[in-house]
């Protein structure tokens, strides 16, 4: 078996919101919803608990996901699934009951929360040559911080687990201009990198729009990863990193930078990388 570690699953979205039960072999999730017809993606789940396990995954990046667009006001009113909430307090609470659900499947033996690197290497070593039947290992992850109603309740995340955080997800977030748009860090933005900074939070680079993913390096010190994104040069979508903009232009024209331009530290299979190095020269 080859032993991996998933940078990114949404797993506690799909249960609370689109009503599947990950605990369930993939195959029965799906029967379980032929015949809805609310959304495409039904009986097209991809994953669950006991398939992560059939395939070797030992961690993964488990996200809490839910972000704030008070514009988004469809006629027919929200669906479950919407990730859309009016505020951040409101936002906030649910990515609580995604964590909430987390612990309980933690309770049932199913899951493992991992807080430190000393956590990481005692699940993967008792995972790796134990029988195999350990608890699924999660960093606690964030996509999109708009649940983190102000940079100074970092410290509460933090406490409860969280250890990597997107600033935003599509379009402007009270952060940082996310996937679809381009924009600067928000004042809120750069402070909650400092928070960041001092608790040893992880940065996820991935769907940070041009402008705020360069300005994130800039200023930002601690680790970074980028859990779910490619170059532009391998799939041209603006969601990738590229040499879109003219400072990074300046630097290099080559597709081995921007696509090395993370490099892995991690001492196992993964998609967990390391700290950007300083590629790119600065004009201004
Ligand atoms: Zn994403």
């Amino acid at each position: 078996m080859r032993w991996l570690i998933d940078g990114h699953l949404d797993l506690a979205w799909n249960a609370l919101s689109w009503g599947r039960d990950i605990t369930l072999d993939l195959d029965r999730l799906n029967r379980d919803e032929v015949g809805m017809t609310d959304h495409p993606s039904r009986g097209r789940a991809t994953t669950t608990l006991p398939e992560m396990r059939r395939a070797g995954i030992v961690v993964c990046q488990a996200t809490l996901l839910a972000r704030v667009k008070p514009e988004a006001r469809r006629p027919e009113g929200h669906a479950r699934n919407s990730l859309d909430f009016a505020n951040q307090e409101i936002a906030s609470a649910a990515a609580r009951g995604q964590l909430a659900y987390y612990e309980l499947l933690e309770r049932r033996g199913l899951l493992q929360m991992i807080r430190t690197s000393s956590d990481l290497d005692t699940h993967w070593e008792r995972f790796t040559t134990g029988s195999h039947d350990e608890p699924i290992g999660y960093i606690l992850a964030m996509e999109g911080a708009d649940p983190i109603v102000e940079p100074s309740q970092a410290v509460e995340w933090w406490n409860l687990g969280l250890r990597s955080v997107n600033l935003a997800h599509y379009g402007k977030s009270r952060y940082a201009v996310g996937t679809g748009d381009d924009g600067a860090l928000s004042r809120e933005g750069v402070q909650l990198l400092k928070e960041f900074e001092q608790l040893g939070m992880i940065l996820d680079a991935t769907h940070l729009s041009d402008t705020s993913f360069y300005q994130a390096l800039d200023i930002f010190h601690g680790p970074v990863l980028a859990s779910h994104n490619n170059c532009r040069a391998l799939v041209p979508d603006g969601r990738q990193f590229g040499v879109a903009t003219p400072t990074a232009q300046s630097t290099t024209s080559s597709t081995a930078i921007d696509c090395g331009f993370f490099a892995s530290i991690c001492r196992h299979e993964s998609t967990t990388l390391a700290r950007a190095p300083r590629t790119r020269n600065r004009t201004s």
